[in-house]
């Protein structure tokens, strides 16, 4: 026998459709990179994205076609988002700190034929584009001055059409949006979303027990919406009718922190290495700025050390959501929430848990495996690679690339190396790629991080391996220090001591004035690796 209801199709136009129905007066509101604030209802911001269907169908595109965006956080972004799938076509976000060569190898793999750019981006965009010849139309977004005379102009487009585009009746299973991995352990491949993923992972991200997202909060997504979506926020906080604050291209702790106090934010959302920029801020002067508004902050993209968890709830009562997921994921996969069985756990344990990547979404399954494919038991101690599946995982990458990656029975493969206990919380050690193999044994860098940050000289540090004559690898550690702080090797040494095994400890440390970084702010290992991991095969 078979259901009787409706199957209505999951797609991003009704998200677009309710925002105007229900919340024509909420905001979002725009800093500008002189740091202007604009504000734009969302009455005329469903208007605007109309426009730009309209404008971007006047140009010739169809059905299917790939739009790509290479801007910052911005209201004309989010038009992007919602216009372009609701056409019909297939938003791209391309990320605007890649090498030129790295975006001309995605924009020619997804073929796209329309480019909306930033004027500020516009010299990173000249040096690529010749090299995609699929490229018909560069847009100009005027982000910091007017478009040059030869090229189209975002704003005079939107002025020459209409407000009310007719949205066409699409296929749940229609791709809306492409987003290349960032690439930090291979080259970048493309994963493709469809309406129905998206708007699945807008619900599961909107719910109590994951971001608990009402039309009362202020979202401020510090995360790039050319990094996995946004972690699905410019969906997600439109859904609800949210006010949305974009920060644009100023992402230093100054004024992300001034943001956030002035805007009343109550969920903003970024990267460790981010959020420990504005934890040493709040730090260096505790009662500068009010943030008081801040139900959440979530952290995800690597692994927030528990030093920062603690120092945020402890010193400054600002709550950390620790949150896992993967471009892949699209990209909210699991969250560091505690079960009310376990709430009366003590601080130290509860911290333990909220340092976890949490247990999976509703509607993602999750397992570890070993090397051999077996499943691993949930004991909290058994290390195995991380597998997912469920309806906003990938199936699989643009063009077939990475097929390795699925396994035959409908499992994704993380490249993440865990345990889970037996409440299904997750805790990574390591990428596969960067786990340290040292005679036999393995060494978490991430556990090493985490106890090297919880030092209060130390401001950042990144372990990785560095080659060695008789253990094949050992652990090396690059540190940045809080500045007017010192800490010296023996000292860092005594402090991991009673905190790591002792053949953990790291060989030698690097002081350095900032750890190299990926194009989605994370801690660039490989690099560290190409240049100073061979330091210890002369000794
Ligand atoms: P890239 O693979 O290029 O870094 P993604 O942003 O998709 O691009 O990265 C996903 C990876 O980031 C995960 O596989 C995992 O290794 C890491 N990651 C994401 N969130 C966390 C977290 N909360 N803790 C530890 N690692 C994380």
């Amino acid at each position: 026998m078979l259901g009787q209801m409706m199957e209505t199709p999951l797609l991003v136009t009704s998200v677009l459709e309710r925002a105007r129905r229900f919340f024509p007066r909420s905001e979002i509101v725009t800093r500008s990179a002189a740091g202007e604030l604009s504000r734009l209802s969302y009455a005329d911001f469903y208007k605007r994205t109309a426009r730009l269907a309209g404008a971007l169908a006047r140009l010739g595109v169809v059905r299917g076609d790939r739009v790509a965006t290479l801007c910052w956080n911005h209201h004309r972004h989010l038009e992007a988002y919602f216009g372009i799938p609701s056409m019909g076509a297939v938003l791209h976000t391309l990320n605007l700190r890649l090498h030129p060569s790295e975006l001309s190898f995605i924009a020619r793999s997804a073929e796209d034929k329309v480019v909306i750019v930033d004027r500020s981006l516009l010299p990173l965009y000249q040096k690529f584009a010749a090299d995609v010849p699929s490229i018909r139309h560069v847009i100009v977004v005027p982000d910091d001055g007017a478009t040059p005379p030869d090229l189209l102009d975002y704003e005079t487009l939107l002025a020459a059409e209409r407000d009310d585009f007719a949205w066409p009746p699409l296929d749940e299973r229609s791709a809306a949006g492409i987003c290349f991995t960032s690439g930090t352990t291979g080259n970048p491949k493309g994963v493709v979303y469809s309406h129905r993923s998206t708007v699945l992972h807008t619900m599961v991200s909107c719910m109590t027990d994951t971001l608990a997202l009402s039309e009362g909060d202020v979202v401020m997504p510090v995360v790039p919406m050319f990094h996995a979506n946004a972690w699905g926020l410019p969906y997600s906080a439109v859904a609800v009718g949210a006010r949305v604050v974009m920060p644009g291209p100023r992402l230093d702790a100054e004024s992300l922190t001034t943001l956030m106090a002035t805007e009343k934010v109550t969920l903003a959302a970024g990267v460790p290495t981010i959020w420990l920029g504005i934890l040493a801020l709040l730090d260096a002067a505790p009662k500068r700025f009010d943030l008081s508004s801040i139900r959440s902050m979530v952290i995800g993209g690597s692994a927030a050390p528990p030093s920062m968890i603690e120092g945020f709830q402890s010193r400054h009562k600002l709550h950390v959501t620790h949150a896992w997921g993967m471009t892949e994921t699209s990209p909210l996969g699991s969250l560091a929430r505690i079960k009310r069985s376990l709430d009366a756990a003590d601080p130290a344990a509860q911290l333990g848990l909220r340092s976890t990547q949490g247990y999976a979404v509703t509607l993602i399954d999750q397992r570890h495996v070993a090397d051999d494919g077996r499943v691993l038991p949930w004991d909290g101690s058994t290390m195995g690679e991380l597998e997912v599946r469920g309806p906003f995982v990938a199936s699989g990458y643009l063009g077939g690339a990475g097929a390795d990656r699925f396994t035959q029975d409908g499992w994704f493969k993380t490249g993440d190396v865990v345990t889970i206990d037996a409440e299904g919380y997750i805790r990574i050690t390591d990428r596969s790629k960067d786990v340290i193999k040292s005679g036999g044994e393995w060494i978490s860098s991430v556990a090493l991080e985490n106890a090297l940050m919880s030092h209060p000289a130390v401001l950042e540090a990144a372990v990785f391996a560095g080659r060695h004559p008789k253990w094949d690898e050992r652990p090396l550690a690059a540190i940045v220090l809080k500045p007017g702080h010192s800490a010296t090797k023996a000292e860092l040494t005594a402090h991991l001591e009673s905190r790591v095994a002792k053949f953990w400890l790291p060989d030698d440390y690097l002081f350095m004035a900032q750890i190299p970084r990926t194009s989605t702010g994370k801690f660039l290992k490989s690099k560290l690796r190409d240049d100073h991991g061979d330091m210890l095969m002369g000794r």
